[in-house]
């Protein structure tokens, strides 16, 4: 049965890191993919004119259609600042992302993350998808995002997985879906080198019986 699935990430790139190959075996299975990305992803002005902002949707557009994904929209909140704008505003943006369809599963970030915009989206997602009568069932997965979630304060909220995804046959599509992604990858061992990409798949099928996995923690799950 087709599913419904959305995911809803701060920067441009971050859908690939977090979830790229989960999201290719979902356009694979049939399933409709939307994406919403928050921020700009790099700090501009005005950004519907940036020149730099529209070359990186570009890109976006391009890793999209190596993933099938249904679509990948845009808000222009401010990169690296989202905690400048009021949290209900970006709650906002992201109830209107989701009352346009039924999404069943919602990929994000993590709450703990280094970046401040990964936490903001977190919250706001958390508050979007508060349960009311009749909203159905839904899950929330937080994904892990290379030098964003593993740096992040080490004291408290840890990323602990709980849910792992054979990507053993998706891998390579999230790898080709990254490198569109021109102005974000960097050389090894920079974590966000196609390398380190690959490595933490690696890792996360050595820890669950595949040659490639992407784990993510189950942050809600509500079932009939
Ligand atoms: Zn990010």
């Amino acid at each position: 049965m087709k599913k419904m699935i959305a995911g809803i990430f701060s920067h441009p790139d971050d859908e690939v890191l977090g979830a790229g190959g989960a999201l290719k075996k979902h356009s694979l299975n049939g399933d409709d993919v939307r994406i919403l990305i928050l921020s700009t992803g790099l700090t501009s002005r005005e950004p519907a004119k940036d020149a730099e902002i529209l070359e990186l949707r570009k890109q976006a557009q391009a890793s999209a259609d190596v993933l099938g994904l249904t679509s990948i929209e845009f808000a222009d909140f401010p990169d690296n600042k989202m905690d400048s704008v009021p949290l209900l505003d970006v709650v906002k943006r992201v109830e209107e992302f989701l009352d346009s369809f039924n999404a069943t599963t919602i990929y994000t970030h993590h709450g703990n993350d280094l970046n401040i915009d990964h936490r903001i989206t977190y919250q706001a997602v958390l508050t979007a998808c508060r349960p009311l009568p009749g909203s159905g069932p839904r899950e929330i997965l937080a994904c892990e995002i290379n030098s964003a979630t593993e740096w992040g304060d080490n004291t408290g909220n840890l990323f602990i997985p709980s849910d792992f995804l054979n990507i053993e046959n998706t891998l390579k599509s999230k790898i080709e879906a990254l490198s569109c992604y021109k102005s974000e990858i960097r050389d090894w061992p920079h974590p966000r080198s196609l390398e380190a990409v690959e490595g933490l798949a690696k890792l996360r099928g050595s820890q669950s019986g595949f040659t490639a996995a992407e784990a993510y923690q189950v942050i809600k799950r509500v079932r009939n």
